[in-house]
């Protein structure tokens, strides 16, 4: 008998490829263990065996396979068919979603590039000889491709040899990252032992009575003590007592404070998972009670909670449960980053139960939580993550949660698999006989639509936690403002009045510039009006070297206007503003305050968000001025002002979404403002202040904004009406991408009529000197979306084959909002 082995290579190929192996081999090797093999005329790659079986290929001869790397799977079963829908639901192949779920250290392969670490102490004597070759190879050269490798030892299976170094810390692999952050220490103060009891407590006070400004430090730092129930930060009861750190000083050299340090990135108080979670309120628990219940017999159930409500309360009450019954939980986040707070909320209740699976660790720190999480370990049994956490191996998945369900960042663009983490985590916890619970405050419009629809369970959270009242919502009409003069820069009278009355309370202010102002969008700046499409209700784009507005969904085009057809004013204006330009500003206008921003400039790097986050929780930050960053579920104290500098650049942005998006955008960020007993404010600077959405962020209106976009959507033919499919042409070529495009499109028409849009420019054509062309297919409910995938997979085929075409790369994009 001749056996045979099918393997997932991490490389885009339509097929799976068979290699031969021994009958010992095909005993010995599952479903899921790695093996490495030869590719092409002189590549090792790392690849998956995924069937093991008596058929030879047909039109090749099998190489061999060089060797099993793996006792035992490393990806299992059910991952096995998740990676099977993905791949066939997002039109990809295995390999790409293989290549996107495993640590980039379970699959190495032959441009691998690999060098020595610096810092790690090596004894070479203890190097087997193996592993002391490539050491010394490396004394040489500061890095060796694998390739490399295998002539240096003149053997076929290095894979293991460099594996193992790897994890000693004796290599590195070149694309990790490295960071330079030193985790920040903070000073924290508490009193000394011996003047802890009441009676000790008064004596001290008697004796300071003719130190009366000592004597106020210890009684604020009494009342911070007893308000705030953990430690006190020096820089906190400076603020607190109104005196200086001098005094402290001496406070601390008298014996009767002590000061002493915690690194602020392990601010862990009884972090060892023995808080007790809280408990819920009344309605909280109603809540509680009704996810239970729709639960019983629907798979996804959506909480629709509004900011601050205290949804994650909830979620931590569903984890602990699962946790009891030995289940795994998977808590999804949009962006990990941002994370820190939840993290050591959650850490706080389970300590050393979650593991936190982020894309910015290290290789070795991520093939750590792969193996807890593949173990079904007790460290890993709430993973928290971004999209790409649910490709981990679960075993065991009892529940997953998907905490802000709405934001856009949960879709993968680039590279492929291009898949939607939410949707791609309910079809994974179906898979595990799970419930998904979906959460958010501006749930997205698929996600209502289908819980309208009874496709999920609904759960409503209409109050605040404690019932703290919703910010207070206020538009700035900005087309009067610079009418009347009261514009200084971009800051209204009225903004600027609300700032110096939040900073003289000692409030914290954010101010909220969305990062796509920048985009080439027209606006009128006497009225605000932005050209739209007639056909598809978005805004027009600029594109400068025609002088041209065009629809970028459908092809539409004018030349660009002399004046607005609104106001007629010839007031047509093309340039956006960044968070830079309001960071100055706000210098300039309060120059004694601390002045910071957050956007994807100031936040590289591990712990670039978390150091900006930390000074604002220290209030070492008067104003923070960010990008929808800002937006993400933060939980702030002292926030009582949240300025949005202009409303019309995301409601103008050329995207069927534009709208939904702004409403969800705008009310997660004024929901930072005002969390406790103060009642938070929200400025909304805007030309529009009569437009139906900023009406509806306003008075909290997500129903009404949900009915009037869902007539839009259906109107239009959008989502969650209609599906869509992004068909992309990239070439350096620019009439090579026209013909490419063209002839498709010709042949999407033939099959699908009217429901093809484009092809289509979109508004920024060429990138890294591609020309990009889009084709936009439609559709319907009623049509079949496994039949329209095999018609279009179907055209590709006839596409490829045509010699012109072949170097022109073609991405399809599935659901690609
Ligand atoms: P959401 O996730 O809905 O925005 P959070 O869960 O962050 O809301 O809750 C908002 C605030 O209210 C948090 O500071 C949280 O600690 C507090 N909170 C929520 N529920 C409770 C509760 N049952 N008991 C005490 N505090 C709570
Ligand atoms: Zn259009």
């Amino acid at each position: 008998m001749i056996y045979f082995l099918d393997v997932i290579l991490p490389i885009p190929l339509q097929k799976a490829f068979t290699y031969h192996v021994t009958e010992a081999e095909a005993k010995f090797l599952k479903v899921g263990m790695r093996v490495a093999v030869p590719f092409g005329k002189s590549k090792v790659y790392t690849a998956l065996a995924y069937k093991i079986h008596n058929n030879p290929p047909l039109v090749y001869d099998a190489k061999t396979i060089y060797q099993i790397l793996d006792d035992a799977p490393v990806v299992t079963e059910i991952q096995l068919k998740h990676w099977e829908w993905i791949a066939s639901y997002y039109m990809c192949s295995l390999g790409e979603v293989m290549r996107a779920a495993m640590p980039n250290a379970f699959i190495l392969e032959s441009e691998t590039i690999i060098s020595k670490n610096e810092r790690a102490d090596v004894n070479d004597a203890e190097l087997k000889d193996d592993e002391f070759l490539i050491y010394e190879a490396l004394q040489y050269q500061s890095s060796l491709k694998i390739q490399d490798v295998v002539s240096i030892l003149d053997k076929k299976r290095v894979l293991p040899v460099i594996q193992g170094l790897v994890e000693q810390g004796v290599l590195h692999l070149q694309e990790e990252l490295y960071e330079k952050y030193k985790p920040k220490l903070v000073r924290y103060v508490r009193l000394c032992e011996q003047h802890k009891s009441e009676e000790q407590l008064q004596q001290l006070l008697e004796t300071l009575s003719r130190a009366p400004k000592q004597r106020q430090v210890i009684l604020a730092l009494f009342t911070l003590e007893a308000s705030e129930q953990k430690p006190i930060k020096v820089s906190e009861l400076t603020k607190r007592s109104d005196s200086s750190s001098a005094v402290i000083k001496t406070l601390i050299e008298k014996g009767i404070l002590e000061e002493y340090y915690i690194q602020t990135d392990r601010v862990q108080f009884e972090s060892n998972g023995n808080e007790d979670s809280k408990q819920l309120s009344e309605t909280q628990s109603e809540a509680f009670n009704a996810i239970e219940a729709s639960s019983k017999n629907k798979s996804v159930t959506l909480l629709h909670g509004v900011t601050s409500s205290g949804k994650t309360e909830i979620y931590v009450k569903l984890i602990a449960q699962q946790i009891q019954l030995g289940k795994q939980v998977l808590y999804l986040l949009p962006e990990i980053a941002l994370t820190t707070q939840l993290v050591q909320r959650l850490q706080n209740y389970f300590g050393e139960k979650v593991a936190v699976f982020h894309s910015r660790y290290s290789g070795n720190e991520r093939v750590e939580v792969w193996n807890n999480v593949l173990g079904n370990l007790e460290k890993a049994q709430l993973v928290i993550g971004a999209r790409s956490s649910l490709l981990l191996p679960f075993s065991n998945l009892g529940l997953v949660i998907v905490d802000e369900e709405h934001e856009q960042s949960y879709k993968q663009f680039d590279p492929a698999p291009r898949y939607h983490a939410r949707d791609a985590a309910i079809v994974l916890a179906n898979m595990h006989k799970a419930k998904t619970l979906l959460g958010s405050a501006t749930p997205s419009l698929e996600s209502y639509f289908n819980a309208r629809q009874g496709k999920y369970g609904l759960v409503e959270l209409t109050k605040r936690y404690n019932n703290v009242l919703m910010p207070d919502i206020e538009l700035v009409d900005l087309a009067d403002k610079y009418k009347r003069k009261r514009m200084k820069g971009h800051f209204s009278d009225r903004l600027i009045e609300e700032m110096a009355e939040a900073l003289d309370e000692g409030f914290q202010i954010i101010l909220f510039q969305n990062r796509r102002g920048f985009s080439p969008i027209v606006e009128c700046t006497t009225c605000g009006h932005s050209p739209q499409c007639p056909n598809c209700d978005v805004s027009l784009t600029y594109h400068q070297y025609r002088d041209q507005l065009r629809c970028h969904y459908c092809g539409y085009n004018s030349v660009m206007l002399k004046s607005c057809q609104a106001c007629g004013n010839a007031t047509l204006d093309t340039k956006g503003f960044g968070t830079e330009q309001i960071e100055e500003e706000v210098k300039e206008l309060f120059p004694d305050k601390q002045v910071s921003r957050m956007d994807l400039d100031t936040t590289r790097g591990k712990y670039g968000f978390d150091k900006i986050i930390n000074k604002f929780e220290q209030r070492e930050i008067d104003i923070l001025v960010g990008t929808q960053m800002l937006t993400k579920g933060l939980d702030f104290r002292h926030v009582k002002l949240v300025g949005i500098m202009n409303a019309d650049n995301m409601l103008n942005f050329p995207d069927f979404r534009a709208h939904e998006r702004s409403y969800q955008l705008m009310t997660q960020v004024s929901g930072r403002a005002g969390r406790t007993d103060v009642r938070g404010k929200v400025l909304i600077q805007t030309y529009n202040p009569h437009h139906n959405i900023l009406q509806q962020v306003s008075t909290n209106a997500y129903k009404e904004m949900f009915g009037e976009q869902m007539n839009d959507r259906y109107n239009f033919k959008y989502p969650p009406i209609y599906r869509l499919i992004k068909i992309t042409f990239k070439h350096k070529d620019y009439n090579r991408v026209n013909l490419a495009a063209d002839w498709y499109a010709k042949s999407l028409r033939q099959v699908f009529k009217t429901n093809v849009l484009g092809p289509e420019f979109p508004p920024i054509s060429r990138i890294r000197n591609l020309y990009n062309k889009n084709i936009l297919v439609k559709i319907p409910q009623q049509q079949s979306l496994a039949k329209t995938k095999e018609a279009i997979k179907k055209i590709e085929n006839s596409f490829n084959a045509i010699k012109d075409f072949r170097s022109v790369r073609v991405v399809l994009n599935v659901d690609n909002y």
